[in-house]
């Protein structure tokens, strides 16, 4: 088993963003990311899907589209499509059609910021995502890091407070993006989690002061998706990208905020008398099974079943839980930051039949 790091939902000036791809790349690189995922509004890139190198270092960058009726008002329901490599926005009025169309490409497709609070304060409107009739996606953006910046945005000092403090923004997925997530997974769905920053570094202007809001940098150490491999990434681009879209259609994921202290090296596991399961795998419940979490470091755990906590664990690293219990379970972590408890690790379920 390997671990990867990985930036997803970024914006280029193809779009509504301020870096090229290569300085993306580059910025992650100095990051320490071993992947990131462009996503730029309606418009698939074609051309700079590659691995860019800095000395010894590199970066594997891979390009989707966060695609949108634009011809809807108000204008919601973004959806994040990875993987298809052509051009899918001329399906964004038609979005079964659309999501169906992913998914005979081998292609996938996450709700972006499926709950977007507006920030009336700095004229932004809320653009969540309401037709959950549409089936047939792979899974949600649970935690998206500028949705949850406009969530803060009561007034304009508030904006202000937050672009100069901007680690003091992420709390964790909203509380209803979860009820979502745990809905949509009591109905039987699989759906994989991931964490997104929708970087663009806008510029911002108060009066004097002069400001890029969040520069790449600042959401390449913070929500990232982190990926377990079988095996690490090879350096020849169809393979890793194969293998990077199978772990994230799989759920093989989690979601950790890595601002506060590196996530890496957390571990969610169940043991059966049939083998072993990873996040976002099934495992047969008979005669119980044991579930294995191992945190990076000691910090508050709690075991989620069916949406429900069954168990906080506040002072360990390695928690143990054995259950005869069929469901979906789940793993948060909570650490204590910049004077209060975050969401600092969301696993990705193992499903338990
Ligand atoms: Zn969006
Ligand atoms: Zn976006």
């Amino acid at each position: 088993m390997h671990e990867i790091t990985v930036n997803l939902h970024m914006h280029t000036p193809y779009s509504d963003g301020h870096y090229s791809h290569e300085r993306i790349a580059q910025a992650a690189i100095r990051c320490g990311l071993d992947a990131v995922v462009v996503t730029d509004h309606n418009v698939w890139v074609n051309g700079p899907e590659e691995y860019y190198q800095d000395g010894d270092k590199r970066v594997l960058l891979l390009v989707g589209e966060e695609i949108h009726n634009q011809a809807r008002h108000p204008q919601k329901n973004h959806l994040l499509v990875i993987g298809v490599g052509r051009e899918l926005a001329t399906l964004a009025s038609e979005p079964q059609r659309l999501l169906d169309t992913i998914r005979k490409s081998e292609g996938l497709s996450f709700i972006a910021h499926p709950v977007d609070p507006p920030a009336p304060a700095v004229g932004e409107t809320d653009i969540s995502w309401v037709d959950w009739d549409l089936h047939g996606f792979t899974g949600i953006e649970l935690w998206n890091g500028f949705s949850e910046f406009k969530g803060r945005l009561k007034t304009m000092l508030h904006a202000l407070y937050y672009v100069f403090n901007p680690k003091r923004i992420a709390r964790g997925p909203f509380p209803e993006a979860l009820r979502k997530w745990d809905e949509l997974l009591s109905q039987g769905n699989k759906v994989v989690a991931i964490g997104g920053s929708d970087a663009h570094a806008l510029p911002a202007r108060m009066g004097p002061l002069r400001r890029t809001v969040f520069p790449y940098e600042f959401h390449f150490r913070a929500i990232n998706t982190h990926l377990i491999l079988p095996h690490p990434l090879s350096g020849d681009i169809f393979q890793d990208r194969r293998v990077i879209l199978e772990a994230l259609r799989e759920g093989h994921a989690f979601i950790g905020y890595d601002q506060p202290a590196p996530t890496r090296g957390f571990r969610f596991r169940a043991q059966g008398a049939e083998g072993t399961a990873n996040m976002g795998d099934e495992i047969e419940c008979r005669n119980g099974i044991t579930l294995q979490i191992r945190l990076p470091m000691i910090s508050e755990c709690r075991l989620l079943h069916n949406g429900k906590p069954v168990k906080i664990w506040r002072k360990r690293e390695n928690c143990t839980y054995i259950t005869s219990e069929p469901g979906v379970y789940r793993v948060e972590v909570y650490i204590h930051y910049l004077g209060r408890m975050r969401g600092w690790i969301f696993s990705n379920p193992i499903y338990v039949r």
